[in-house]
């Protein structure tokens, strides 16, 4: 054990179970950790840094903001969140906009609202449908949005207002809707319950059943937005538009941000509904703003469909040839592999030591989450390593 796990041993609270690495650096791609080791980075801090490690751009109009203003209050005007604003705006179906920290503090806000809503408009309803395996976040009232046991468990009783449905039946979430129901909250693609979806006819009905009934569809879109599916929203490719969007992840590169966006129509907030001292705050703005307009203007979405399509075909290849891989999904880079054994472990850590970081999303799968400025190069890498690594995995 390094220094720095044996101090991680004895001062954090218990709450990860971290792969034993230390890492110290990172660029585009590439991590390294304390002892120099390079490794091509698939981990993408979790879905987060969608440019690279330290991208200039964003690194640059970081600096630029922390020498100009870090932090006032939401008391006054700023500029950067009012730039950042317009640019999700004017690139989005949405026509408002409340910035926050986090994902699980966006996915508050949007629940929040969408309890305002049933208010003012369906006579105080305020539960709010989930799917199961989904995953919101890990507040309490996250916590118990998150259709999945395991979360919920340890903190019960966990606050009420949420159900949690199987999702791909439209009639389930017909027979689960109420009068106390003010909306649905889905996610297009579940990232961390292991990149499952439904198809885009069920998520049609979905919204198709949301406009008969008054009620509001949240889209949780702080994993599939940013171009993470080959298009700079998910909903894009669903045919679908959400009343209430939630962003966070990659919106900043790594910068800490959430964000819920909503239809004129759904912004039923007035003024002292909700807030955030730091949410919006000029520094995380700055960097949102810079990582927005480069994945725009240099059409990341694309590049993301384009290496995430060979990327999938590599996966399928490595499919046919090792039989305990029983399934490949994904959309654009959020993409994973399925194991018939419990084996992700084991694959994760020889990957590790071939110089490949990867995500165990389940015990018996992997997900690919990398920047999304890959190049094929960087794919080819990455299956080299992968196959090389499953080769030596005994099953
Ligand atoms: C990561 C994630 C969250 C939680 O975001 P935090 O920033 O960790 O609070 C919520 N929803 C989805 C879909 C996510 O992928």
């Amino acid at each position: 054990m390094s220094t720095w796990q044996a101090l991680e041993d004895q001062y954090y609270l218990r709450t990860f179970t971290r792969i034993p690495v230390v890492i110290t650096k990172g660029e585009g791609a590439h991590i390294w950790d304390d002892t120099g080791k390079q490794y091509l980075d698939f981990l993408g801090g979790l879905a987060v840094t969608v440019l690279g490690h330290c991208h200039p751009a964003v690194t640059e109009a970081i600096k630029e903001q922390a020498q100009t203003l870090i932090q006032t209050t939401n008391l006054v005007y700023t500029i950067p969140q009012l730039q950042l604003a317009e640019l999700l705006i004017n690139n989005s179906c949405l026509q408002r906009v409340f910035f926050a920290n986090s994902g699980a503090e966006a996915n508050e806000g949007a629940v929040k609202l969408a309890r305002r809503w049933g208010k003012l408009k369906l006579n105080g309803a305020y539960e709010v449908i989930t799917a199961l395996n989904s995953f919101h976040g890990r507040t309490l009232a996250m916590v118990a949005a998150t259709g999945q046991a395991k979360f919920q468990e340890p903190y019960e009783p966990v606050p009420i207002g949420f159900k949690s449905i199987a999702l791909g039946d439209i009639d389930v979430l017909k027979q689960a809707t109420t009068k106390e129901t003010c909306a649905v909250m889905l996610e297009l693609i579940q990232g961390e319950g292991g990149v499952l979806s439904a198809s885009e006819d069920y998520f049609k009905a979905v919204r198709e059943w949301c406009n008969q009934k008054g009620i509001l569809l949240i889209l949780d879109e702080i994993q599939t937005g940013m171009g993470r599916l080959g298009t700079l929203w998910g909903y894009q490719q669903f045919g679908i538009e959400p009343d209430i969007m939630t962003l966070a992840k990659g919106l900043a590169n790594g910068v800490p941000i959430g964000v819920v966006m909503a239809k004129e129509k759904a912004s039923v907030f007035v003024p002292g509904d909700h807030g955030s001292t730091f949410g919006g705050n000029p520094l995380a703005c700055a960097a949102g703003f810079a990582t927005l307009k480069y994945i725009i203007e240099k059409d990341i979405p694309g590049n993301a469909k384009k290496v995430g399509d060979y990327f999938l075909a590599g996966l399928e290849k490595l499919k046919q040839k090792y039989a305990f891989i029983t399934s490949v999904r994904g959309r654009g880079l959020l993409l994973a592999i399925e194991f018939n054994k419990e084996i992700a472990q084991a694959a994760l850590m020889a990957c590790l030591e071939n110089g490949l970081l990867v995500n165990k999303v389940k015990p018996n799968a992997l997900r690919f989450i990398p920047a999304l400025v890959i190049t094929k190069k960087d794919v080819d890498e990455a299956l080299a390593i992968l196959d090389k690594s499953l080769a030596g995995i005994n099953v």
